[in-house]
């Protein structure tokens, strides 16, 4: 019989001794106590970032403790995110020191800190990019907590999900829908939702260009078809294993991201970090469309004639998510449903993740599930 999940201490005053959390025998089945353990005072594993133009470093760890409102959170998948590679790039400025990358994150909650009341342990939950916001700036004030003056990051300025375990702020974390397995519902977490954010922003787009078809837009494609739209797709020049793919997800039309579509678009996403896809983008939509860059960083944009702007054509960027924007899409993926297609990495081999995402590899999304054995 499978053991159940592991139990963990929850931190208390000091001196106390730590509490055994049981798992709810309701979900998880009944519970053998005489198999039940703790980890107090173990070490996990993870990889952390020293520094722009490192390789992330593998490192034995104090297991985080939960403190009030948070959860322990283990790690069964992390996402690999394009915006990791800017973090690891230097092109962020200002992140966490010694900073465990990773913001999609699916795992179990083993333990909560006090006063969490949302989550219990043995749930299965989802931690995004948005980690933390002050509830009190002008843009928490007025719904836009994904602009907050203060907000602190998931694998940026808060420790993410390249380890075993990652501590959360519970009001944070997503209940994660069934139906997907942990490795293909991680990329949900940051390719779904932000990709879902930007395709909100194209309004009622029928003709829909998608600029770069990497883990987003093969989630975006194909809550897009759902939704009746028709995706016209981008890729790097030449590369038709890209375009295969998208047309694999239901791309009417799929070319060199320097080509015009056959028809102009009512709106365009660009997913790649590529300035000069902005005027390429704004060639392509029609009077009155949007052109939605979705990325954290992108290269400088070369000056390009106002012709390609005017006629209302909009041009704007979406930035990070809400916590209203994560439940609105977790609740529709599974209806759609949601498919993803994602390449497995040992966490130990985060690094050769990071590898193929650069290089443009990877077809969907790169994970790494740390209960995967090493690599060795
Ligand atoms: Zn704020
Ligand atoms: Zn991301």
């Amino acid at each position: 019989m499978r053991a159940p999940v592991l139990l963990r201490g929850v931190p208390l005053s000091a001196g106390a001794a730590p509490a055994l959390i049981q798992v709810n025998p309701t979900l998880h089945g009944s519970v053998d106590l005489k198999a039940t353990r703790t980890r107090d005072g173990a070490n996990m594993r993870a990889m952390v970032f020293d520094g722009a133009g490192a390789a992330l470093r593998p490192a034995s760890l104090p297991d985080p403790t939960p403190g009030p409102g948070t959860v322990l959170i283990r790690v069964l998948a992390c996402g690999v995110c394009r915006t990791d590679l800017h973090v690891v790039d230097g092109d962020l400025a200002a992140p966490k020191p010694a900073l465990i990358p990773g913001h999609e994150i699916v795992g179990r909650v083993v333990a909560c800190g006090a006063g969490v009341e949302r989550f219990a342990p043995g749930e299965r939950v989802g931690v995004p990019w948005l980690g933390w916001t002050c509830g009190t700036c002008r843009y928490c004030r007025a719904g836009a907590e994904n602009l907050c003056e203060r907000a602190r990051f998931t694998g940026y300025t808060l420790d993410g999900g390249y380890a075993e375990y990652a501590v959360a702020d519970a009001r944070y974390c997503f209940a994660m829908p069934p139906g997907l397995g942990d490795a293909a519902s991680a990329p949900l977490l940051c390719a779904g939702l932000i990709g879902y954010r930007a395709l909100r922003f194209a309004g009622d787009a029928r003709r829909l260009g998608l600029y770069g078809f990497g883990a987003a837009a093969h989630i975006v494609a194909q809550v897009a078809r759902h939704q009746g739209r028709t995706v016209f797709a981008f890729t790097r020049p030449g590369d038709a294993a890209s375009q295969n793919f998208a047309r694999s997800l239901g791309a009417a039309w799929t070319g060199d991201s320097t080509l015009l579509p056959p028809e102009p678009l009512d709106a365009a996403l660009i997913f790649a970090p590529v300035g000069t896809l902005v005027p390429a983008a704004l060639a392509a939509v029609r009077k009155g469309g949007t052109v939605v860059c979705a990325g954290i960083h992108m290269s400088a944009i070369p000056s390009f004639p106002y012709e390609l702007l005017w006629g209302e054509r909009r041009l704007c960027s979406v930035a990070n998510l809400t916590r209203a924007d994560g439940e609105e899409f977790l609740e529709l993926a599974p209806r759609i449903p949601i498919r993803t297609t994602t390449t497995e990495y040992a966490l130990d081999r985060a690094n050769d993740a990071l590898a193929a995402l650069r290089a443009g590899r990877i077809d969907g999304a790169a994970v790494l599930v740390p209960g995967a054995p090493a690599a060795g």
